[in-house]
């Protein structure tokens, strides 16, 4: 699989200078299984761009699943070209939250007086999926875990060829919210992935104010990829806050951390929203 990454930013988008080289856009990943089938995970504001490339690319067909329903992983999908395409097919997945089901949630994103143009003006055929276990696309097997994070969520592993990434955003390990699961059961769920992106919002110095919020120390995201025993450990959903510097020490420290722990080999780094990696057998490019 072909995973490309378009914001690996949290909680609201951020432009600046100190931004450059991790990006300001909120959540949105891009998967092509072997087969060049699309997948789509959230929609924050990295979908514009997305979106975008997959109009002039001419792809129709695509699937999206979605993590969760706060704002910053949902409010790029009023900014997605292909759904204003009649031309398009899309598939939507959805764990039905507390909340509703996708159709429902997404519609109140464009709904009065918020958004401009009706929701009813969307153009695509659009198919909704309630998914909470597992599912397939193509060969790619996708399987989901329940986040530990206010008003819930779901966690998804992707499973091609015998190689496994696992995607856990907006999960605060070592507090237990509503519904959320063990630090031993997420280290079971992602035993053994090729690749682990997670949540690494917070130092211990802003936890002091933000425990309960929803969102992982990244040294306790590290402590769950030395756990899982994983090979690369991606830290995820970058704090507003955080700039450049900021997100490169944290990475230092899970290094730094790693190898004290005898384990070197870890390949820590911060997830860049234009990240692309191919995760094949036996092959990293
Ligand atoms: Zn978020
Ligand atoms: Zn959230």
């Amino acid at each position: 699989m072909l995973i490309r990454c378009y914001g690996a930013r949290g909680s609201i988008a951020v432009s600046g200078p100190e931004y450059l080289r991790y990006g300001g856009n909120t959540t949105c990943l891009e998967l092509r299984t072997a087969q060049d089938s699309v997948l789509v995970v959230d929609a924050g504001s990295g979908l514009r761009a997305l979106g975008n490339r997959l109009v002039a690319e001419g792809r129709n067909r695509l699937t999206m699943f979605f993590t969760h329903s706060h704002w910053d992983h949902i409010l790029g999908f009023p900014f997605f070209k292909p759904i204003y395409r009649e031309e398009s097919e899309i598939d939507i997945y959805g764990c039905p939250l507390e909340q509703g089901n996708m159709e429902t949630l997404l519609a109140r994103t464009m709904a009065p007086p918020y958004f401009p143009v009706p929701f009813r003006d969307l153009r695509a055929r659009v198919a909704y999926h309630e998914h909470c276990r597992e599912t397939r696309i193509d060969g790619l097997r996708v399987t989901t875990v329940p986040l530990s994070h206010p008003n819930l969520g779901v966690g998804y592993k992707f499973e091609e060829d015998g190689r496994t990434f696992v995607f856990l955003t907006d999960n605060e390990l070592n507090h237990a919210h509503r519904g959320g699961r063990s630090f031993e059961e997420y280290a079971a769920f992602c035993r053994g992935a090729d690749l682990l992106v997670h949540d690494a919002e917070y130092t211990p110095e802003d936890y002091e104010r933000t425990r309960g919020w929803g969102h992982s120390l990244y040294t306790d995201a590290l402590e769950l990829a030395l756990a899982a025993g994983v090979g690369r450990f991606g830290l995820f959903h970058h704090n507003q806050d955080r700039c450049d510097d900021g997100i490169d020490a944290m990475v230092a420290d899970c290094r730094r951390l790693a190898a004290a722990r005898g384990r070197p080999e870890l390949d820590c780094f911060g997830v860049t929203q234009d990240m692309e990696l191919a995760l094949e057998r036996g092959v990293w490019a």
